[in-house]
């Protein structure tokens, strides 16, 4: 097959939802329709659930799950589709934040019950940071649930989207009756009791005022949804591909997940308006997918499960060119070329060598240590990727060396962690004291369990009252200077040596901007 063939049959996307609304179940199903599974229940929840057992444990667990579930791919009509997992745990956030920087397209899921939650809320803002396409699945219709225009309204008020429905249900809960698609003019019915949608069930109706419609569905349900559909006829604006490439439109499907309702016409619908690769900026310039010459980003690193194998992996996406097994590239970072003798590709649970990929797709690469979140490899241009963030974190907590025999393993390992994107490293000015940042508590516990477990090294943490860390800038040398001598007490370094303001509090935050306005406070940093 042809380069550009290969590149436009491919589909890459993640799947984000608040924890529990469904985006587990739904992965395996869009598995099962791509025959990358045969069995329910093969997609392991990625979880972590706080529980009586372990933490750790727990933890351990939950790595492994995530490393086989990290990328997903199946064909479907001749497409190559690539499902970026996301954790839904919120204090891993910022990984979810990343794997996006690799997405093209995003489906967002929401519990019919529940509708628009904290975490859909703050993962759709970044995705609409970046304009990310998104299409919106409603869950779990064979529950009550909210008002199907009261939920429109919700995605429209709280996530800031356009949305226009292409499919329409048909009473929920005890009177769900199925779906009517506007999309493909399909009535399709829905059985319970764990019968799957098969082809008798999705009946073509091209007219609602058809009688059909009345004898399938009954004469009062039928009526509602003539009502209904006319409604979102006139209200919402027509669906428009392109509006939807530019995030500007959000198709919206509803269905059940678990019933595996809904789900074909979300993925036909899918198959059909996603995206193909799309470029990304770098610092240099646009790197367009149908390139020749290959280039992509580490996005993603993940420590190996096995100890006898303290290696890691680090995930690629390809973003132009092809890549090629035992081929010599440009780490650019580090200024040296690599090659990568077994290359490692994710078809469903299966991990298998591969020889060659295409822009959109992921390669695992192992690593004993020489990537870093945001690393770029080429063929030879230098060139950096951007857009993938650093958040400013929110949670801090002073780190002590607990072995002193062990320093040496201390700062390896917190290094590499750091490098993983698990934490951020901060060092004050004044002391030299060691402050790790996270966005969440659980980092804390990963740390040092990792710390111990893989690198033989113990740490101790000691609280720090912090409220923010914000990196500094400032144009005008002398006002920098000034602000340096003081603040001294309130400065740290990052990893990159790049200055960092630690404020006390949001009032303390507030005076430094206010007396020193020509610094610039950052609550993001690009790696
Ligand atoms: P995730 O946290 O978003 O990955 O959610 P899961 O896929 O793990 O689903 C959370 C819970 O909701 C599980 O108990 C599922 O069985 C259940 N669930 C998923 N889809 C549906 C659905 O369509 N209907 C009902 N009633 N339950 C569902």
């Amino acid at each position: 097959m042809s380069f550009n063939k290969e590149l436009n049959r491919r589909r890459t996307f993640g799947i984000i939802s608040h924890p529990d609304a469904g985006k587990t179940t739904l992965t395996e199903k869009l598995l099962l329709f791509g025959g990358a599974i045969q069995v329910a229940g093969a997609v392991k929840s990625n979880k972590i659930k706080r529980s009586a057992t372990s933490d750790f444990m727990e933890i351990e667990r939950q790595r492994g799950i995530s490393v086989a579930t990290s990328v997903m791919a199946f064909e479907y009509r001749n497409l190559k589709i690539n499902i970026l997992d996301t954790p839904g745990h919120q204090d891993f956030q910022e990984d979810t934040y990343r794997t996006l920087t690799a997405v093209d397209s995003v489906i967002v899921v929401i519990d019919v019950a529940k509708g628009v939650e904290a975490q859909t809320e703050k993962l759709v803002n970044v995705c609409r940071m970046r304009n990310t396409p998104i299409i919106v699945f409603i869950n779990k219709l064979d529950r009550e649930g909210l008002d199907g225009f009261d939920l429109l309204d919700e995605l429209e008020q709280k996530l800031g989207l356009t949305v226009r429905p292409l499919s329409w249900p048909i009473g929920m809960g005890q009177r769900f009756k199925g779906v009517y698609s506007m999309y493909e003019q399909k009535l399709v019915l829905f059985r319970p009791h764990g019968k799957q949608e098969d082809e008798e069930d999705r009946i073509e109706i091209n007219d609602l005022t058809d009688r059909q419609l009345d004898e399938l569905v009954g004469e009062a349900a039928a009526d509602e949804l003539r009502e209904e559909v006319h409604m979102v006829e006139s209200v919402y604006p027509k669906f428009d591909r392109e509006a939807y490439l530019k995030g500007e439109l959000s198709p919206v499907f509803f269905g059940s997940a678990i019933n595996n309702f809904g789900v074909r016409e979300l993925l036909d619908c899918f198959v059909e308006v996603a995206p193909p690769p799309l470029g990304r900026v770098t610092e240099e310039r646009e790197v367009k997918p149908n390139e020749d010459k290959f280039a992509g980003f580490v996005f993603k690193i993940h420590a190996n499960m096995d100890p006898n194998h303290r290696d890691r992996i680090a995930f690629l996406r390809v973003c132009s060119g092809r890549f090629e097994r035992n081929t010599n590239y440009l780490h650019v970072r580090q200024n040296r070329k690599m090659k990568f003798p077994n290359p490692t590709s994710f078809m469903a649970a299966k991990k298998t060598i591969l020889e060659e990929a295409y822009p959109g797709d992921v390669v695992g690469l192992y690593d004993s240590g020489n990537f870093k979140i945001g690393d770029t490899l080429t063929e030879g241009e230098v060139l950096h990727f951007k857009g993938i963030p650093s958040f400013s974190p929110e949670q801090f907590r002073f780190v002590n060396n607990a072995d002193p025999l062990k320093y040496k393993q201390l700062d390896k390992g917190l290094v590499q962690l750091m490098d993983e994107g698990v934490a951020q490293l901060f060092t004050k000015e004044d002391n030299n004291r060691k402050i790790i940042g996270t966005v969440g508590a659980l980092q804390f516990e990963v740390i040092q369990y990792r710390l111990e477990h893989e690198y033989g090294a113990k740490c101790s943490y000691e609280p720090v009252n912090l409220h923010k860390a914000c990196w500094v800038t400032c144009d005008d040398e002398k006002a920098m200077k000034e602000f340096i001598q003081r603040r001294k007490r309130d400065l740290a370094r990052d990893k990159h040596g790049q200055l960092v303001y630690l404020a006390e509090s949001a009032w303390s935050l507030q005076m430094a901007q206010e007396n020193h306005p020509k610094v610039q406070f950052h609550f993001k940093s690009e790696f």
